[in-house]
């Protein structure tokens, strides 16, 4: 099939956007994180165009991503798919499920607590463990991490990131919180586009790709994306273009 130019946004497509390094830029303290004002209006005028079908899909929990929407409330995955929100629908997970988990996010704080510029995430189902502020501790963070993975056995797994790693539950995945969506009115029977910048999104750009989506990542990296664009920002820029009818500066045959 050849295409010339990017899908218009219409009832064939559901468009799915990852948060951290995609929509908005990244900062050195995650809890920094602030969304363009603009942004928000974009994203609903996009929601219109596609019927609806516009989910964000992030490795943090909703509640945080909520407050950065304000009043907004989208549909919207956190945790890498733990917990989600369809319709106003909102699927949580329970830390309680997690008592091992637990233990290890006990046990990973006193180890970290003497070593400054390490932050750790607790995000209840899973824990992150940012060395951003401390670009000397990436070893000291990566054994510690596949010990600690050691220990919980095959039930949980690492996911690495821009200068982060995170513990959590092995059937937490972009790609499987997608594919879930896609079962959903108003997603049922479209053709996902899937726009993120990390290692964490290649999971979701490989389950796309192989339906017959489109895939996007924001900025350098090895990737199984189709299409690349280059910052944030860039994205932002295309999205209001694309939400006030234009088309997004994509040319490919497939
Ligand atoms: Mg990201």
């Amino acid at each position: 099939m050849t295409r010339s130019v990017f899908p218009d946004p219409n009832e064939n497509w559901a468009l799915f956007l990852d948060f951290d390094g995609t929509l908005v830029d990244i900062v050195e303290r995650p809890d920094a994180v602030a969304v363009d004002p603009g942004l928000p209006g974009i994203l609903k005028d996009l929601q219109n165009r596609f019927g609806g079908a516009l989910a964000i899909i992030s490795g943090r929990p909703i509640a945080f991503l909520d407050e950065r929407f304000g009043d907004n409330r989208f549909d919207i995955a956190g945790l890498h798919g733990l917990e989600h929100r369809i319709g106003g629908a909102l699927f949580l997970c329970d830390p309680d499920d997690h008592p091992q988990l637990r233990d290890m996010v006990d046990r990973l704080e006193e180890i970290f607590k003497a070593r400054p510029g390490i932050l750790i995430e607790d995000k209840g189902c899973s824990v992150a463990v940012h060395w951003r502020l401390a670009p000397l501790e990436r070893d000291f963070v990566h054994a510690t991490v596949h010990a600690a993975i050691e220990a919980l056995g095959s039930d949980y797994r690492v996911q690495f990131g821009k200068a982060v790693a995170e513990i959590l539950p092995s059937a937490a995945g972009k790609g499987k919180v997608i594919e879930k969506f896609l079962q959903q009115a108003p997603y049922r029977g479209r053709q996902p586009i899937f726009i993120g910048d990390d290692l964490t999104d290649e999971n979701g750009f490989k389950a796309v790709n192989a339906l017959g989506g489109v895939s996007i990542r924001i900025g350098a990296g090895e990737t199984v994306a189709q299409e690349r664009l280059g910052t944030p920002a860039d994205l932002r820029h295309c999205l209001s273009q694309w939400a006030a009818g234009g088309s997004l500066p994509f040319h490919w045959n497939r």
